[in-house]
């Protein structure tokens, strides 16, 4: 049954502490408040539809900011109330209804209870007459229980012809990783004592399978590569679902391959490691466009990356092998890895997960 399933999807939402999670993460929060407070010309007097608001902390931005009108739309029922009274409390809360009597407008905060898909644009506001839809809908691995289809839906609903959407681009990234990305290093020396069967049984276990972990960047031992961009103004809800192929090569920079006395011929990759940006950008963004990133070379947020481990490691060959005076070029490192890389929505069931599929060539 569809209702009981987003009863307890949105149940988990009402719960605090992933609001304190998501508003303590400053990569994230102040990246939108930046792209919010410091664009006054795109903000400024303008009509701000909030898709999933949570606690209200982008509306409250957008008022801030100077947004004429801000409707906040909230499927859970706790957090809808919660952010009305949040915004009563900061002098923020627009009252006196949509009756049109001015006198009572204190504030341009409305707050509706509804799944924005359930919206009633008769009661609440015309269909293409919002100016701005700011949204935070990323989930893991940018796509994992994300909210997009639902950002998509308000922006083909309500959106004015070219309305700005925040924000309004999004990438997703991956690179290769070497065994510190792995839980062998741990095991294999726990006080002095190899544990490593444990190591080996976990990889065998995760092999393959994508788990949201922390990867440190100097474990990264290719290339990054683009997997997807979206444009959120032009995409169509099918782009969700793509396939994608790209190459890995060594990273020449790598802590582990550029040192100088010590040149090791091949590095191990023993998986592949997805983040993703998203871009407030200049085209609604003039006077401060801004990029939030979930990569594994800026500061962590709350999503940290997505890894897919190998059951194998593959040796990866550094430089030039044919220059090899001593002829032992034989060896079965690969100079790059095709990527050939299956990412799709799965609908129906109690969350809404991806699918990832990755098959990976030495080449
Ligand atoms: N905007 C807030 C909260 C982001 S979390 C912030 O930035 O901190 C996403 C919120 O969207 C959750 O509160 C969830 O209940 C709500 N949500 C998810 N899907 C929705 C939908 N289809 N319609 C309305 N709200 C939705």
């Amino acid at each position: 049954e569809i209702k009981s399933i987003n009863k307890s999807y949105f149940g988990s939402y009402s719960s605090f502490g992933i609001h304190r999670d998501m508003i303590s993460d400053k990569v994230r929060t102040d990246a939108y408040r930046q792209a919010i407070l410091e664009n006054p010309s795109l903000l400024r007097g303008s009509t701000v539809m909030d898709v999933g608001c949570g606690t209200g902390i982008l509306s409250l931005f957008a008022s801030q900011a100077g947004a004429s009108r801000v409707i906040a739309v909230e499927a859970s029922n706790k957090m809808a109330s919660i952010a009305t009274q949040i915004a009563k409390d900061n002098g923020l809360l627009r009252s006196g209804g949509t009756d049109g009597d001015k006198n009572h407008h204190s504030g341009t905060i409305e707050v509706i209870q509804s799944m924005i898909e359930d919206l009633d644009s008769a009661k609440y506001i015309e269909p293409h007459s919002v100016d701005v839809i700011v949204s935070e809908w990323m989930g893991y691995c940018l796509l994992y229980e994300s909210m997009l289809s639902s950002v998509l839906f308000a922006r083909d609903k309500w959106l004015k012809p070219g309305g700005a959407i925040l924000p309004d681009s999004a990438t997703m990234f991956v690179a290769g990783f070497g065994k510190g990305g792995t839980c062998l290093p741990f095991w294999e020396n726990v006080y002095g004592f190899n544990m490593s069967c444990i190591g080996k049984e976990v990889v065998e276990e995760v092999a393959q399978l994508p788990v949201v972990d922390t990867i440190d960047s100097r474990d990264i031992v290719t290339n990054t590569q683009v997997l997807q961009t979206f444009d959120l103004v032009t995409m169509k809800y099918e782009d969700m679902d793509f396939t994608a192929t790209v190459e890995l090569a060594p990273r020449t920079d790598s802590p582990l391959t550029c040192s100088k006395d010590l040149k090791p011929r091949s590095v191990p990759c023993h998986g592949l490691v997805l983040w993703f940006d998203t871009g407030f950008t200049q085209r609604f963004c003039k006077e401060m466009p801004t990029n939030m990133s979930t990569s594994p070379y800026t500061t962590k947020t709350h999503w940290s990356q997505t890894v897919l481990t190998f059951k194998e490691p593959i040796m990866m060959a550094l430089g030039e092998q044919v220059d090899d005076k001593n002829g032992e070029v034989g060896s079965d490192a690969c100079p790059a890895l095709r990527i050939q890389s299956r990412i799709s929505i799965v609908r129906g069931l109690e969350h809404r997960t991806i699918d990832i599929s990755m098959e990976i060539f030495a080449i």
